[in-house]
């Protein structure tokens, strides 16, 4: 028979209405979560696996993996223990049933920043109606009392250094300084040529001194096809006014 998941949207609606909520905050990274969970496992004897890369945006706990799927938006206390708490409680059901809340509470009682205490969750729990098993007397509450988890001690990210990209030298740009330099020197890129690239460079005084200059078709000297060739062709020009 399948048991309905009764409680399940007013645990959500409860968890909202709280201070210790943090959906949507970035308070843990990977390497922190990953710590926590490792730390959880062994106060519970579980070997729930964590994956922060394949959650398709969807923060869960999947039972027959025996894992927490966490998107970016669960990278806080509360998602993380909310999932945990799927975890210790996964034999029982309905997910989010009375053993969820209880588990989840003494999760939040113990490690969260915030510290809510017994009296402050079982309140807010009751004002959303919520079946929970007693909390203080709870296999959980004792399994975590002793639990001290110091996030400082998780393994620091590792950092990742970008190779920097091959700086491919952007000719287009070095042919504007070489205009800015030069205001005879002319480096056009030529429309008439839909498909390829053509780009035409030229002195201009010296092609007001030639009539024909241009009426050398692709042979011409101001003919080039790429922006690499059109710098080298522009520097043959600086070049011969300078002998
Ligand atoms: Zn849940």
């Amino acid at each position: 028979m399948k048991i309905t998941d009764y409680q399940q949207s007013r645990v959500y609606k409860w968890e909202r209405d709280t201070n210790w909520f943090c959906q949507f905050k970035d308070q843990l990274n990977h390497e922190e979560i990953k710590y926590i969970v490792n730390r959880l496992n062994k106060v519970f004897g579980l070997t729930t696996k964590i994956h922060t890369k394949r959650a398709n945006g969807l923060c869960h706990f999947n039972r027959s993996k025996n894992a927490i799927y966490l998107a970016r938006y669960g990278f806080n206390w509360s998602v993380v223990l909310h999932e945990y708490a799927h975890a210790i409680t996964k034999y029982h059901k309905p997910s989010h049933g009375d053993y969820f809340v209880s588990a989840y509470c003494s999760l939040l009682r113990y490690l969260h920043p915030d510290k809510p205490t017994y009296q402050e969750l079982s309140a807010s729990a009751n004002k959303w109606n919520l079946d929970f098993v007693n909390l203080r007397y709870s296999d959980y509450d004792k399994k975590l009392k002793r639990v001290v988890i110091d996030i400082d001690k998780a393994p620091k990210p590792k950092v990742v250094v970008k190779k920097p990209k091959k700086k491919g030298v952007r000719y287009k740009e070095k042919c504007q300084e070489l205009i800015d330099q030069h205001d005879w020197l002319k480096i056009e890129r030529d429309d008439g040529w839909e498909s390829e690239l053509r780009i035409d460079v030229w002195d201009y005084d010296y092609s007001e001194l030639n009539q024909d200059y241009f009426n050398e078709g692709s042979s011409g000297e101001y003919c080039t096809w790429s922006w690499k060739q059109a710098h080298d062709r522009a520097l043959v020009l600086i070049d011969r006014r300078m002998e």
